[in-house]
């Protein structure tokens, strides 16, 4: 039997920052002082394993905090619902920002750890997509034009296998994951 998945993801996590913060150097990308914060931008997880592992940092804090932390979730999830409806992106702040900090930096979701430099992957159909990073990598092309990207393909392929891994040890197969961190949040632990 294969290693616990919620074991082994950390292990993913660790490799994501690791090549992310080595392109990051390479290329000379840094977020001190930048006046934008990912924190509220609008991303959508797809893998119970993440939303699992959200949870398992989620379930060790202070009832009291877990609570404030979830009033929070119930409040952008509402208003989230709200901007949607009128044809607005969400550009609120994660509810587990507080003071422009993540205070469950450890059990940050994958795109909170991977957004930034500039990127590619390969879908299993042989399709590459591109994407130019955030707005300061951007910038940073304009100087440099070959600089190096983050491959996220192989990063991808295990997440994948974790969340294989990870839905086969749950007692029914679930539904597909498509939400916020908030949702996640609010809904509470992956069932
Ligand atoms: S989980 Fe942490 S890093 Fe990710 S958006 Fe929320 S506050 Fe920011």
């Amino acid at each position: 039997m294969s290693e616990d998945p919620l074991l082994r993801l950390p292990r993913l996590y660790a490799d994501m920052e690791d090549q992310y913060a080595d392109i990051a150097a390479q290329i000379g990308l840094t977020c001190a002082e930048c006046p934008d914060n990912c924190c509220t931008s609008y991303f959508q997880h797809h893998t119970h394993v993440e939303w699992a592992y959200l949870w398992l940092g989620l379930a060790a804090l202070p009832k009291e905090q877990l609570r404030v932390i979830r009033s929070r979730a119930e409040e952008y999830v509402n208003q989230a619902r709200q901007m949607l409806a009128e044809q607005r992106v969400p550009d609120m702040m994660c509810p587990l920002n507080e003071d422009g900090r993540c205070i469950l930096y450890a059990h940050r979701l994958m795109i909170c750890r991977l957004h930034g430099v500039p990127n590619v992957f390969t879908l299993p159909n042989g399709v590459t997509k591109d994407f130019s990073g955030c707005f300061r990598a951007q910038k940073l092309d304009a100087t440099q034009p070959d600089r190096p990207k983050l491959d996220r393909s192989e990063l991808y392929r295990r997440l994948v296998e974790l969340e294989v891994d990870f839905v086969r040890s749950m007692p029914k197969k679930p539904a597909r994951v498509r939400l916020t961190l908030a949702e996640m949040i609010h809904q509470g632990p992956p069932i």
